[in-house]
C-alpha cells in the first residue's frame, strides 16, 4: 500500500488521559494527521448500549456508574476492534486499557498478530478543570452528526440551536458520577503511566489551553 511504499512510520498508539482531558476533542486531529483507524471502546460501549445487544446490557450498569465494565466484557469489544484494523494501519486505542490488566491484554492481542505499540500519549489536566468541562459538556443531538460543546460557549450552543439541535448531557457526565470516574481514574488508569514510561513509550503533554495548543503539542509527541 501506499503508506508502505512510502515507508512512512506505522503508528499504534495508545491516548491516555482522565476523563474530560480532550481525548475526543483530539482525536480526529491525530487520525487525519497520521492515518490511524480510531479504538475508542466508551463510544463502542455507548452503542452496543443503545443498540440494547447483550454485551451493551453486560456493560450498561457500569458505565451509568462510572465504573470499569469488566475486563472480560471490553476485551471482546478490544479484540472485535483490532480484528478490524489491517496490520499494516496504524491505530489510535482511547480509552483503552484503563488498567494494568487490561494492558497485558492489550501486549498479548498484538504479540499474537506480531505487532507492538510504538507510543502512549498521555494528557495531562488538573482536576479542577476537569469537573467545570465535564459538568458543563454536552453532546449537540438532532442537527447532523452528534458533537460536543461547552454549556459556556455561547457560539457553539447558538450554533447547535440555530440547525434545531438539542444539547444532552450524558449521564455519566452528572457530578457524582464525575467524582467516581476521576477516582477510578486516578487509582487504575494513572498506574499505567509508570509501566508505559519504563517502557519507553510515554510522552506525556499538558492538556490545557486552546485545543489547537494542545494539538500542536500531541502532534510534536508523535513525530519526535
Ligand atoms: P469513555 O467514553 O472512554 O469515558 O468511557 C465511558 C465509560 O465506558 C467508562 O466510564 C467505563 O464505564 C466504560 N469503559 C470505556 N472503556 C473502558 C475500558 N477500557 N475498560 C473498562 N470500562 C471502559
Amino acid at each position: 500500500m501506499v503508506r508502505a511504499l512510502l515507508t512512512v512510520p506505522i503508528h499504534r498508539v495508545v491516548l491516555i488521559g482522565p476523563p474530560g482531558a480532550g481525548k475526543s476533542t483530539l482525536t480526529p486531529a491525530l487520525i487525519a494527521r497520521f492515518g490511524l483507524a480510531r479504538i475508542a471502546t466508551g463510544d463502542r460501549l455507548r452503542a452496543e448500549i443503545a443498540a440494547g445487544s447483550a454485551l451493551g446490557r453486560e456493560a450498561a450498569a457500569w458505565v451509568e456508574r462510572g465504573e470499569l465494565v469488566p475486563d472480560g466484557v471490553v476485551g471482546r469489544v478490544l479484540r472485535a476492534c483490532l480484528a478490524a484494523v489491517p496490520a499494516t494501519d496504524g491505530f489510535l486505542l482511547d480509552g483503552y486499557p484503563r488498567n494494568p490488566s487490561q494492558a497485558a491484554i492489550l501486549d498479548q492481542e498484538l504479540r499474537n498478530s506480531g505487532l507492538a505499540l510504538t507510543r502512549v500519549l498521555a494528557l495531562e489536566v488538573p482536576d479542577a478543570e476537569i469537573v467545570r468541562r465535564l459538568s458543563g459538556r454536552r453532546l449537540c443531538t438532532g442537527a447532523g452528526e452528534p458533537w460536543v460543546l461547552h454549556v459556556d460557549d455561547a457560539a457553539a450552543v447558538a450554533r447547535c440551536q440555530a440547525r434545531g439541535g438539542s444539547l444532552v448531557q450524558r449521564d455519566d457526565d452528572r457530578p457524582a458520577v464525575i467524582a467516581q470516574r476521576l477516582a477510578v481514574y486516578r487509582s487504575e488508569t494513572a498506574p499505567l503511566l509508570e509501566r508505559y514510561r519504563h517502557a519507553g513509550l510515554l510522552r506525556t503533554i499538558d492538556a490545557t489551553g486552546s485545543a489547537r495548543a494542545v494539538r500542536a503539542r500531541a502532534i510534536a509527541a508523535l513525530t519526535q
